[in-house]
């Protein structure tokens, strides 16, 4: 055999293993029994280890020397190994596992001072998650960028710079577009009781309206909506709650979107890189464009009202036009995963903002409450009442992750870069959602991008998809124009 398929024939076996751990973390959070969570500590440490150990093992490193690419998908795939490999060998084993156990501990301090409403609480833990951070950019990149070291870890070729440019032409429209809107009328609510078994018909509904293939997928209910796995084998998790119907709907096409992608990635390439979906950004950008593009239309909710009345009857929405202003309602909440499209990049702005300032050391943890506070203030134009609707919202810095936040908003701005490429292509999209067809909308996207997987480069991926260079004006210009005639602004 030659370099190449020795090197691919072991990654297959990685993948694998990788794969099984995935499926344990489903089952952890969908199926495991309570009193088992100490065994699947164990059991997931136990291939943590294994796998640790298979992707740090130099034959990696003399394989890619002398493997030859003979074909666009070979040179993705040894590409992929390589940026892993060099990943993953850069950062000494001590601190990986200090970041382990510290990333473990960190996620129950977190929990119990959100629940305390006490940010001091979790100061000290964040100050050493920082620490640590800066420690693994240093491994990865000794004299570039901290911050874009982190970053690549989710967004391969993305900087700090072009985001933060990105990010400042955005927000002024953003909050002019907010400020208008705001000023147009209140908010609308349900104020109904929705049957939950009800909703999870709905749900299982909408997945098919969408194109989940369930031979290949099945759908749980889990506190948090995940989904998981790719290629043959992509599970997601949905829940309910009684008086807001929106939250199983949204973030069903939301998962939905993601589980598509995996899906529909071209099955000659399971259990290698290029076998799922490219970058988290680009990941984002189908659960969005399905959520919000395509979900949350006037043409597509006018066929999701016909649907709410058949599982729950007269719910005190007159007709189509009430139930998309319902639907589209435009609020200031605290909260980044409740929040309407509008909103929705103000609050990642936000993080990307402070967490570049903690990562480059402009700004101290003792200083990040008021700096988080003075904030959103000024954005949303309202006073944070207590940290738990705050600063100690997300999960995502207990863990480690800095970099992450900026990709949900890359995802958006991609989504708008599609949605205008995709309305070209299918002229009388409007009249096919109205009768809930959305097969058209998301087969282009499966025969333009989901299928081809990682075998571009994040942004070649878009290029390839939309054919021009991706740029946030296509997104606002979208948001605009919905939220501009909706509202009458
Ligand atoms: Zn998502």
């Amino acid at each position: 055999m030659s370099a190449y398929e020795d090197l691919m024939a072991y990654e297959r076996v990685t993948q694998a293993l990788g794969s099984v751990a995935g499926r344990t973390g489903w089952d952890q959070e969908t199926m495991m029994p309570a009193g088992a969570a100490e065994l699947r500590a164990e059991e997931m440490a136990a291939l943590e280890e294994v796998l640790h150990a298979r992707r740090c093992n130099p034959q990696i490193g003399d394989w890619i020397e002398t493997a030859e690419a003979k074909d666009e998908t070979a040179a993705a795939n040894l590409r992929l190994i390589k940026r892993r490999y060099e990943r993953t060998t850069k950062i000494p084993s001590e601190l990986a596992t200090a970041m382990a156990r510290h990333t473990s501990m960190g996620q129950g301090v977190w929990a119990q001072a959100r629940s305390d409403n006490d940010f001091a609480s979790f100061a000290p833990v964040l100050t050493e998650m920082i620490r640590l951070k800066r420690e693994e950019a240093a491994c990865l990149s000794e004299d570039g960028d901290a911050y874009d070291a982190l970053l690549e870890d989710y967004e391969p070729g993305m900087t700090g710079v072009e985001l933060a440019a990105m990010f400042d032409r955005m927000r002024p429209r953003l909050v002019a577009l907010r400020e208008k809107v705001l000023g147009a009328g209140a908010p609308i609510a349900l104020d109904h009781a929705f049957d939950e078994p009800a909703q999870m018909a709905l749900t299982q509904e909408l997945s098919q309206a969408f194109g989940y293939d369930l031979n290949i997928g099945r759908i749980d209910k889990a506190v948090h909506p995940f989904s998981s796995g790719s290629g043959t084998d992509v599970r997601i998790t949905t829940r309910t709650s009684a008086r807001d119907p929106f939250n199983s709907i949204y973030s069903t096409i939301h998962e939905v979107g993601h589980a598509c992608y995996e899906q529909a990635v071209d099955h000659a390439h399971l259990l290698t890189p290029v076998g799922s979906g490219v970058s988290m950004g680009v990941h984002e950008s189908q659960s969005r464009i399905y959520e919000n593009q395509l979900g949350r239309s006037r043409a597509f909710t006018g066929w999701l009202f016909g649907k709410m009345r058949d599982q729950f009857g007269d719910f005190g929405v007159a007709d189509e036009d009430a139930f998309y202003r319902v639907v589209n309602s435009v609020s200031s909440g605290y909260i980044r995963t409740e929040a309407d499209e509008v909103h929705y990049n103000l609050h990642v702005m936000l993080r990307f903002d402070l967490e570049r300032q903690l990562i480059a050391g402009d700004l101290e943890v003792a200083d990040l409450e008021e700096a988080w506070n003075a904030r959103f203030e000024a954005d949303f134009g309202v006073a944070v009442d207590k940290p738990a609707n705050g600063v100690l919202q997300d999960v995502h810095w207990s863990f480690g992750l800095f970099g992450y936040f900026p990709t949900y908003s890359l995802g958006n701005v991609y989504a708008g870069c599609l949605y205008q490429s995709l309305r070209e292509a299918v002229p009388d999209l409007d009249a096919q959602l109205a009768k809930g067809e959305t097969s058209t909308a998301t087969g282009w996207l499966r025969d333009n991008l989901q299928r081809f997987g990682g075998l571009r480069e994040p942004r070649e991926t878009i290029i390839h998809a939309c054919g021009f260079e991706p740029t946030e004006a296509p997104l606002l210009d979208y948001l605009d124009q919905k939220f501009g005639a909706l509202y009458g602004v």
